[in-house]
């Protein structure tokens, strides 16, 4: 395999340090043409888990002092010889060492690859790999503590136990289709029935809490509806920390539909402040209140204001009905003005009292949100999937199994129990990459970063 390298820092103008990483076979001969070490030491002399300081020289020019990490096959992330470069940050040294490599003979690296070369010899399962990906834009704590968990094999473990009693079953089963007349036990049709359910079960569940994971993993599409003046934008702006919308007391301001990502205790809300939702002759505005209209439809969850320090106008209770408490948390905002509000009508609904003036209610409000959305008896520790291929691997294999299964009920032969819950197999091989074809890993790798 040819020798890559790749800039693994972000890409920034300036920066202190940056990482440049080259991994393959020649990347201990190539760094040799290139650095030049102040203890006059070769590259090729260094040991693994190695570093030394000196100069990367092109023609007989410095071009910066670095620091050489030397790692030696397979010690090292992706199990062949690599060696890591830090140079000074900023994007014209960083490229320039890059080329200088390149014009030695490595070759630009793809995204994902080193992470794709880790898992070809074997130093990461793909699920492992995938889970690199989720450290890296992990959003949150609970986001961080699933990834991990992942790295450190949770869900091949789970796949693999399910795989391994899918595959006893099927041997017990060949055995008696192929020789049904030999000496061999009958099949017991209740523990065929039961490792099959067992099966189903175990992989609902990690589907299931993929599904419930997503909150933390994508954040949440939010809402912010009320009649102008409320203080929807207050709100928003009381959630985001910072001053995103105009707030002002003309009916009207926030003419379009304004997207922000707050953070919410561990959830992220993409938030949509929009433009009141009143019928409106202004024509800029009504454009603003049918994006409002989308919005709430669209919505996984909608935070509703209302003015607790006035009695409710019929478009406030217009917008009330259509509303649903399913997705709905009522904010009663202006409690430093005092109540005027009764609260009756909102009953069936999750509600918070709070003062966006005054900042006070977030706490409330994280709490109702994580109600809503029924995150908060979720387990960071539980084991989850990193991406929708390995849902969909799950599912696909849920699928067989519930066919072999229904089979068995329905008193169809041993072989068609046998053929349905074959079909399984194969997808619990890709999901954990055992069985993954070159375009399954092109795709995963497809959403790395270069570098990675
Ligand atoms: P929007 O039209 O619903 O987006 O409402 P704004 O956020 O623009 O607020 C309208 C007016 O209400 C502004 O003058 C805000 O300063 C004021 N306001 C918003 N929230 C509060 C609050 O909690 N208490 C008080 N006293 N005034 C508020």
């Amino acid at each position: 395999m040819n020798t890559i390298c790749a800039i693994s820092t972000p890409a920034a103008a300036a920066g202190a340090i940056s990482l440049i990483r080259m991994s393959g076979e020649d990347a201990v001969s190539i760094a040799d043409g290139v650095f030049s070490a102040f203890s006059a030491k070769r590259v090729s002399d260094m040991k693994g888990h190695t570093c030394a300081y000196g100069r990367i020289i092109d023609g007989g020019k410095t071009v910066d002092d670095v620091l050489l990490t030397v790692f030696r096959a397979p010690k090292s992330y992706t199990g062949e010889d690599t060696v890591e470069i830090s140079c000074h940050g900023g994007s014209y040294v960083t490229r320039r060492i890059l080329g200088l490599l390149v014009k030695n003979g490595a070759v630009p690296a793809a995204p994902g690859e080193f992470t794709k070369r880790a898992v070809l010899n074997g130093k990461l399962t793909l699920t492992q790999a995938e889970a690199v990906m989720d450290i890296i834009s992990s959003e949150g704590e609970r986001a961080l503590i699933s990834a991990n968990n992942m790295r450190e094999g949770a869900v091949f473990k789970r796949i693999t136990e399910v795989r391994e009693k899918l595959v006893a079953m099927l041997g017990s089963l060949a055995a008696w289709v192929d020789y049904p007349d030999d000496d061999i036990p009958s099949v017991d049709e209740q523990s065929i029935r039961l490792t099959l359910c067992d099966c189903i079960d175990r992989l609902s569940a990690l589907i299931k809490s993929f599904d419930d994971g997503i909150v933390f993993r994508e954040g949440v599409l939010t809402a912010i509806v009320g009649l102008p003046n409320v203080g929807k934008s207050s709100v928003m702006n009381m959630l985001l920390g910072f001053d995103r919308s105009i707030v002002t007391d003309i009916e009207g301001t926030t003419r379009d539909v304004v997207e922000e990502s707050a953070r919410l205790g561990d959830i992220v809300l993409h938030l949509c402040d929009t433009a009141g939702l009143r019928e409106t002759n202004d024509a800029v505005e009504s454009i603003g209140v049918s994006l409002s209209k989308k919005t709430l439809s669209s919505a996984r969850l909608v935070l509703a204001v209302f003015d607790i320090s006035r009695e409710l106008f019929d478009s406030d209770k217009e917008l009330l009905y259509s509303l649903s408490p399913k997705n709905t948390v009522i904010i009663l905002n202006k409690s430093d003005l005092g109540q005027k509000l009764d609260t009756e009508s909102f009953k069936g609904f999750l509600t918070v009292v709070c003062s966006a003036k005054e900042r006070t209610g977030t706490d409330e409000l994280k709490s109702a949100v994580e109600k809503l959305l029924c995150t908060d008896g979720f387990s960071s520790q539980e084991t989850v999937f990193a991406s929708e291929r390995q849902k969909s691997c799950a599912s696909r294999a849920c699928v067989s199994l519930k066919a072999a299964l229904d089979a068995l009920n329905n008193g169809e032969t041993l072989d068609a129990v046998t053929a349905a819950a074959d079909g399984a197999l194969s997808p619990l091989l890709e999901l954990t990459g055992e069985k993954a074809s070159e375009a399954v890993l092109n795709e995963v790798f497809s959403r790395f970063c270069v570098g990675k």
